[in-house]
């Protein structure tokens, strides 16, 4: 893409009101916009790396069988009403809405009830088990605090994976698998070495649950980090004697702060039963259909990634999520530039071609601020050295190299 058509400018500033560095540093590269606090517009380069995030996931998801769809975000009472998650005592940070005849509608905060009522429909026997919905979508909290820019939105992206299984043991090899799944898409997406496996408490159908959390200065939960295994546990677990069988001791744990950026949860018979969600099995009896959960925060893994990996000048992608791979800057009117961004376009390569009529400064600090992964700028001096001249986001000099050692490593 031509930075001359892409409308949007960096800035120097964000919002007076912007506290978190990922909102700060997003907004003023030009990759979201603030509409209020909570609730931020994708624009074109924020959208890319939202869509990578996406497809990382869909891959893994895939992988194991998982098979995408869509619910909706309308959803009505009756459905809530069936597991008592319709009353706004009960559920705190719904937005609810209604027809014009008065008739109440609620806009999904989650999803697990939205799956249950909907498979409903298609789940009579053993054979149609087991199955492995999921959806991108956009989820609505009315959260009291917003102050965590796209890592805490009101209106924010997530990944949710519903399993339905025939038993608990079916159960258990799949939540293994997906267990892996995640790991590998925390490690995809750059933040594989600061992302503990992390034990939390795990409600009536298991002794756990697992969340992701991200080590950050950032984050808003606390964890207990064991270095040795490479996993952590929530407080929630942390007085439990539950250390003993994870071979833990207290003293071996290292408190930190972290962003819970995904977490996987057995639910058991939590949603079947209300719904009555079963299943004729090869005896012809009927029975309740096995189920987990499994979320990843999309937007705020993104914001994560901005947190975790920047630097004072902004921030640093890492190449598999980056909006763009290359950023092309062309230093005063030269056809070399012209011709690299044509010539790495028709490779496949993602390239942003500074086409702008800016200064070289100007240009420079945009790209750190935008965080790019390859830099390369095409100037009269370069070419009379031979070349352009190529750094990396990460690095801190550049070196002049020939155009076909640099299009040859792509
Ligand atoms: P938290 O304790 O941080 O509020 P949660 O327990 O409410 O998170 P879930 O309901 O399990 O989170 O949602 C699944 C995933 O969605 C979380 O692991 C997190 O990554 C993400 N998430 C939750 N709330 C938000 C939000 N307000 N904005 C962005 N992402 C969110
Ligand atoms: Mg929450």
């Amino acid at each position: 893409m031509r930075q001359s058509q892409l409308f949007t400018k960096t800035r120097k500033e964000a919002p007076s009101d912007e506290v978190s560095k990922n909102a700060e540093l997003l907004i003023r590269a030009g990759f979201i916009y603030k509409e209020m606090a909570g609730v931020y517009s994708y624009l074109p380069m924020g959208l890319r790396v939202l869509k990578k995030i996406e497809a990382i996931i869909r891959e893994e998801m895939n992988m194991i069988g998982g098979v995408e769809m869509q619910t909706s975000a309308l959803q009505e009472k009756s459905v809530w009403a069936k597991t008592n998650r319709w009353s706004d005592d009960v559920v705190d940070n719904w937005f609810k809405t209604q027809l014009k005849n008065g008739t109440e509608l609620g806009l999904s905060f989650t999803n697990e009830e939205a799956f249950s009522s909907l498979m409903k429909g298609f789940i009579t026997s053993y054979k149609d088990l087991p199955a492995y919905p999921y959806d991108f979508k956009t989820i609505f909290r009315n959260e009291a605090r917003a102050k965590s820019g796209i890592m805490r939105g009101r209106e924010f992206h997530w990944k949710a994976l519903y399993s339905f299984s025939r038993d608990e043991k079916d159960h258990n090899e799949f939540y293994k698998k997906i267990r892996q799944s995640y790991i590998s898409v925390f490690d995809k997406v750059g933040l594989g070495g600061r992302t503990y496996l992390t034990f939390a408490s795990g409600g009536t159908f298991s002794k756990y649950s697992h969340e992701f959390q991200t080590v950050s200065d950032a984050g808003e939960d606390i964890i207990y980090v064991d270095e040795a295994q490479g996993i952590a546990v929530n407080k929630e677990v942390l007085n439990d004697e539950v250390l003993a069988d994870l071979n833990m001791s207290r003293e071996s744990l290292q408190e930190k702060k972290a962003i819970e950026v995904g977490n996987i949860f057995s639910l058991g018979y939590k949603f079947s039963e209300p719904f009555s969600l079963t299943y004729k099995n090869e005896e012809g009896d009927n029975n309740l259909v096995y189920m987990g959960s499994y979320g990843i925060g999309i937007s705020r893994l993104m914001g994560t990634v901005v947190e975790t990996l920047s630097d004072e000048k902004g921030i640093i992608w890492p190449e598999s999520i980056a909006p763009f791979t290359v950023h092309l800057i062309s230093i005063g009117q030269n056809d070399k530039a012209q011709e690299l961004y044509e010539t790495l376009t028709t490779k496949g390569v993602e390239v942003l071609f500074d086409d702008r009529e800016t200064s070289a400064g100007a240009k420079f600090a945009d790209a750190d601020l935008i965080g790019i992964p390859h830099r390369v700028v095409v100037s009269g001096r370069s070419l009379d050295q031979g070349g352009v001249e190529y750094k990396k986001r990460d690095r801190e000099q550049g070196e002049i190299i020939s155009v076909d050692d640099f299009v040859s490593q792509f």
